[in-house]
């Protein structure tokens, strides 16, 4: 099948914006993503049938767009080419089932690649996974709130989690969580789509937030009240600029401040629940 092509000068607009963008091309249709530098670049099948809407929603948003057209080709070959797989401080690979990797780290994760975010290739993700690596799970219970792809959530199981709870809102995310989640027999994890709401029978030892600086500090009450007392609180997916944003908004839910990674000019933040 022959595919369309659609590039997005996406470097002209915020993360935030571009992550509704990628949303809402999901919803028309666009299958595939790829991020390279300042563009967004969207594929979908040649004759889909939500083509002009795509337009009118690209026209609305008032970014610049252009579309061509990509002849067949093996597309499974193309992905196996441009999905490489990633090392993490030599003790972590997050990988595609493909990929046959010539060294053997501590704990190796397969992704199934689709549209969820969270195979590795972003900061937010390897800087969640950095702190992770300092801690000890053994019989933890985890929430990990904005799944994606679920790759945190199978982290977390890998390091000896009693239970991990893996929440999303998106339908794409909560079908290739719970697809990574087989694959890699986790099988302590349970993933269910909504937000924290949909954890509100449970409080934790560890709740990993990889979302966005809004969703963050809009929902810091209710991600604090979920945290049990000694429990640990790891937020990222936002930059190193926003952190005494963010930090101050936990500090005054009693949270004390840990420690913070950083990787570009992206930020981690771990914070602990005394009692
Ligand atoms: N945890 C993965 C994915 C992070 S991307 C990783 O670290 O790589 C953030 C995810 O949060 C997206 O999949 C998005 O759909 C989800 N999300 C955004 N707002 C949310 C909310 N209010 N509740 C639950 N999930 C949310």
């Amino acid at each position: 099948m022959a595919y369309i092509k659609i590039a997005i000068a996406s470097g002209q607009v915020t993360d935030h914006v571009a992550a509704i963008i990628i949303a809402k091309l999901g919803e028309l249709g666009i299958e595939s993503f790829e991020e390279p530098g300042d563009q967004l670049f969207g594929y979908l099948p040649e004759n889909a049938e939500k083509q002009n809407e795509i337009h009118m929603f690209l026209d609305k948003m008032m970014i610049p767009w252009k579309e061509s057209r990509i002849e067949d080709q093996n597309w499974n070959a193309k992905w196996e080419e441009s999905f490489r797989e990633i090392l993490i401080d030599d003790k972590v690979m997050i990988k595609a089932e493909f990929h046959k990797p010539e060294v053997k780290p501590h704990y190796v994760i397969n992704i199934h690649p689709r549209m969820a975010f969270g195979t590795g290739h972003h900061e937010t993700t390897r800087l969640v996974i950095r702190i992770m690596l300092e801690m000890n799970l053994k019989d933890k219970q985890v929430l990990d709130w904005g799944t994606g792809s679920g790759v945190l959530a199978v982290m977390a199981d890998m390091m000896g989690a009693k239970s991990v709870l893996a929440l999303d809102i998106d339908d794409w995310s909560v079908n290739n969580a719970g697809e990574n989640v087989k694959i890699n027999e986790a099988t302590g994890i349970t993933v269910r789509k909504g937000s924290l709401e949909a954890a509100k029978d449970d409080d934790f030892d560890l709740i990993l937030a990889n979302i966005n600086k809004n969703t963050l500090i809009e929902n810091a009450e209710t991600l604090v009240s979920r945290l049990k007392t000694d429990g640990t609180l790891v937020l990222s997916g936002f930059y190193e600029d926003d952190l005494d944003e963010i930090k101050n908004k936990y500090l005054k839910f009693g949270l004390d401040f840990e420690q913070k990674k950083t990787e570009n000019d992206w930020c981690s933040g771990s914070f602990l629940k005394k009692s």
